[in-house]
């Protein structure tokens, strides 16, 4: 209680000034965890809880590769690939800095090798292989490994007999690897026509940005196309557009729900919904030998897969109502199970 008498010398200046910094809104400094869109503000668990999602104004902030993996499968439940190729420097290619430094430095950066991760991995319980970039080592750019990667991920889709899923983000062809960086787009178009000589299907992801050789080429050439929301897809970005044609362009130019509009992608899916949306179609997709006749999952596409005896008996097991209408001349459907 002696405390209670006891004099505290605190200056009104110094307690105008209080008075006045709590007066003005708090703002906390700009990092990793700040909505560019709206200012929201997470703490890392929020923001690996939300799948890097702003809850306020669900912009979608970067994923590395790994992490993708992760929401899409479980964690810890893929089963990474090659991880130890790494990229050469065949034209001892040097622009502000020599290209072995720049790889240097993005490996350091990310933990990564190169700016793909390939896996085996589950998504809801549907086996499938991964091919996921990482824009944050070298803008995901595509250089011999990255094409090398993905063109294994293909053959081991197709040794499996299993779906390719593929996480594309990039700016494109690596310009420190020149022409060799540009052949692999040519390859990797080679790689998923193998892929649908083998009846094996491609889902494409297009998360921000897809752009330059990686959108043509590969990313543009799957089965089924989402893009996340708000996802810069376009050979050329609008800026570099804008300077050459000196056009100003609509402020959507290129986004996911322009090419949406434009008939590029099958979809914009948030990236919440996005395991559960590939897991549903890898399901649809399945083979019939995956779980025997009894599958009742995708008629369609067993039938096109050689399903057909599969397709007999799925006929067969058909209500009766249903049985009455495709069977011509038996109204009474007596052989109708
Ligand atoms: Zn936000």
């Amino acid at each position: 209680m002696s405390r209670v008498g006891r004099n505290i010398h605190v200056s009104v200046d110094r307690l105008r000034q209080l008075a006045h910094r709590d007066a003005r809104p708090r703002k906390i400094k700009a990092d990793a965890g700040t909505c560019p869109k709206c200012d929201s503000h997470f703490s890392a668990d929020e923001m690996q809880r939300n799948l890097r999602v702003c809850t306020a104004c669900g912009h979608h902030f970067p994923v590395s590769a790994r992490e993708r993996l992760e929401q899409l499968g479980a964690p810890g439940g893929y089963e990474e690939m090659w991880p130890d190729l790494r990229a050469a420097d065949p034209l001892q290619f040097t622009d502000l800095k020599p290209y072995t430094e720049r790889i240097a430095e993005a490996e350091k950066a990310t933990g990564m090798s190169e700016a793909i991760v390939c896996a085996d991995l589950e998504v809801r319980h549907a086996p499938a292989v991964a091919a996921v970039m990482d824009f944050a080592f070298m803008g995901g750019s595509m250089g011999a490994v990255v094409g090398e990667k993905f063109a294994r991920a293909c053959d081991r889709a197709a040794q499996r007999g299993v779906p390719l899923i593929v996480v594309a983000a990039s700016g494109g062809a690596r310009m420190q690897e020149g022409t060799l960086a540009l052949m692999q787009m040519a390859k990797t178009v080679i790689a998923l026509d193998s892929l649908a000589a083998a009846q094996v299907p491609v889902i494409v992801v297009l998360a921000h940005p897809t752009t330059g050789g990686v959108w043509a080429s590969f990313a543009s050439l799957g089965d089924v196309t989402y893009a996340e929301p708000g996802a810069l897809i376009a050979f050329s970005g609008p800026r570099v557009i804008e300077e050459t044609t000196r056009e100003v362009l609509p402020a959507d130019f290129g986004r996911a729900e322009r090419q949406l509009e434009n008939g590029q992608v099958d979809a914009v899916v948030d990236r919440r919904l996005l395991a559960e949306r590939i897991g549903r179609v890898l399901h649809i997709l399945r083979r019939p030998d995956d779980d025997g006749p009894t599958s009742t999952q995708a008629p369609a596409l067993q039938w096109a897969q050689g399903g057909a005896q599969w397709m007999g008996d799925a006929v067969q097991a058909l209500p009766r109502k249903v049985m009455d209408r495709i069977r011509p001349g038996s109204p009474d459907g007596e052989d109708a199970g």
